[in-house]
């Protein structure tokens, strides 16, 4: 141990960390052995450590900070809004202003035909919220057995029971107990991984709208609720679907009464270059799931957008119970909804959603010039969020064995040259702020190239 070393000192904010806190989504056992990497501020793009290092924050804190870190207007809003009324609920018609205009904002900004807005903390209890209002709505309509949810492997939707049971990964449902019963999974789009040799992206959606259906008629229509998916899928790697993916999935939805779900808690306020990533596929949506940039994750915030029919089933039904049994102590808190109104209003004055799509044209197309790397497979992306899914082989597709190993290397080895990315096993993801300039994004690649040499480097001699 170096005298360097932050955990060196017992009472050190490393020693302390490592003694009482359980990370969310970390390894327990190597954080015990490797400490926290301890983030004490952070400008625009920037964050820097207790060490002094300074970082380009490559995934927007976790895919959220969309107008950078150290918005003095977000603080003040905060403040104010603190000062005049710091919490009020929002139970037994109880309202407040900021809750008030927030909701109206979000309604005139979601896609047509949905106008009613709940609000959450967190988008797994976005989900869950989104899994009950399904349940009710049904059981109003007299469809008890219509109850059955579908979604994506691969797709990401929280890790509360319900929501970690539409997740489709399996390091969120590996002893959890999860996926509970009537949550069923359906292919994932990401044509480099599952398509067929020689199949064509479009072939490729009509065949996954087509297993779609084969599950819808198995399991039997009248018991499906509804299919909820990412526009474009972001924990599960960046998985941009074919582009008639979203119309076929809807024709079948459609066909046999499912409703549809957008899980835009990444998508959403500008990170594809739309405000909604359901603009980039032509998505009509019953539900639309929010969180994360709108508030920009300075405060924790999510809210569903419902359709006016689904709305006036819960309403209907509510009125017969003589209440809506569900809602938070914290839903529509008057801070969290004031910094989102301030936060979507720099969004809009700033044109954070043009600068995405041009700053993201100008991340894909460096991150492209990478395509002849020998140790990357695929890059993908649209707007500013992008993915690189490093190989063994690029010309067979081999992936590294064990796979993760490798992208766990990159993420550490970008910390080394500043830049902090998120490693989804072998595929290194990239979503930075929305505000990010031009020399910004030359930044980003020419770290993330000196990152990806010193790993490839590494492999070759780790993984021969
Ligand atoms: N849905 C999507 C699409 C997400 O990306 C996430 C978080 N990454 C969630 C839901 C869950 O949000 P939270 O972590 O706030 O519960």
């Amino acid at each position: 141990m170096s005298s360097a070393d932050p955990a060196a000192l017992p009472n050190s904010p490393h020693a302390r960390d490592k003694a009482y806190a359980l990370h969310p989504y970390t390894n327990a056992r190597a954080h015990e052995r490797r400490g926290p990497t301890v983030i004490e501020s952070g400008k625009g793009i920037y964050v820097r450590d207790d060490q002094g290092n300074e970082y380009i924050e490559g995934l927007a804190g976790l895919w959220s900070v969309a107008v950078g870190f150290g918005e003095e207007r977000l603080v003040e809003a905060a403040a104010a809004q603190m000062r005049r009324l710091p919490y009020y609920h929002s139970f037994s018609h109880k309202a407040n202003n900021p809750a008030i205009d927030l909701a109206e904002k979000v309604a005139s900004l979601a896609p047509a035909g949905l106008n009613r807005v709940f609000f959450a903390n967190s988008g797994s209890e976005a989900n869950d919220t989104v899994v009950k209002l399904l349940w009710y709505f049904n059981n109003a309509r007299g469809r008890p057995q219509k109850k059955k949810i579908i979604s994506r492997i691969r797709g990401y939707h929280g890790i509360t029971v319900a929501s970690g049971s539409m997740t489709g990964l399996p390091w969120n449902h590996r002893d959890f107990d999860l996926p509970l019963p009537n949550f069923l999974h359906t292919a994932c789009p990401h044509h480099y991984r599952h398509a067929w040799e020689g199949e064509s992206e479009e072939e490729f959606a009509s065949r996954l709208a087509g297993q779609l259906e084969q599950l819808i008629l198995a399991e039997g229509p009248a018991t499906i609720a509804a299919f909820i998916g990412e526009p474009v899928m972001g924990a599960g790697g960046v998985l941009v679907p074919p582009r008639t993916y979203w119309q076929k999935v809807q024709a079948v939805c459609r066909k046999y009464d499912v409703l549809i779900i957008a899980d835009e808690v990444i998508t959403g306020f500008g990170r594809t270059g739309r405000m909604f990533g359901c603009e980039l596929f032509d998505i009509k949506p019953d539900m639309l799931v929010l969180s994360k940039q709108i508030t920009s994750s300075y405060l924790p915030l999510s809210a569903i957008v419902i359709s006016d029919e689904l709305y006036a089933g819960i309403a209907d039904n509510s009125d017969r119970l003589g209440n809506f049994g569900h809602g938070f102590t914290t839903s529509g808190h008057p801070v969290a909804t004031a910094v989102a109104l301030e936060n979507i209003r720099i969004i809009e004055e700033d044109g954070l959603v043009a600068n995405a799509a041009a700053m993201g044209e100008r991340l894909q197309a460096g991150l492209g010039e990478l395509r002849d790397h020998p140790m990357v497979g695929e890059v993908r992306g649209v707007g500013l969020i992008a993915a690189v899914e490093l190989v063994a082989d690029p010309a067979t597709k081999r992936a590294f064995d064990p796979l993760g190993k490798v992208g766990a290397a990159f993420f550490e080895r970008g910390h080394g040259h500043g830049l902090i990315v998120r490693a989804v096993q072998d595929s290194i993801a990239l979503c930075p702020p929305l505000i990010i300039n031009a020399e910004q994004v030359d930044e980003v690649l020419k770290r993330f190239r000196l990152t990806l040499d010193d790993t490839y480097t590494w492999s070759r001699e780790n993984f021969a």
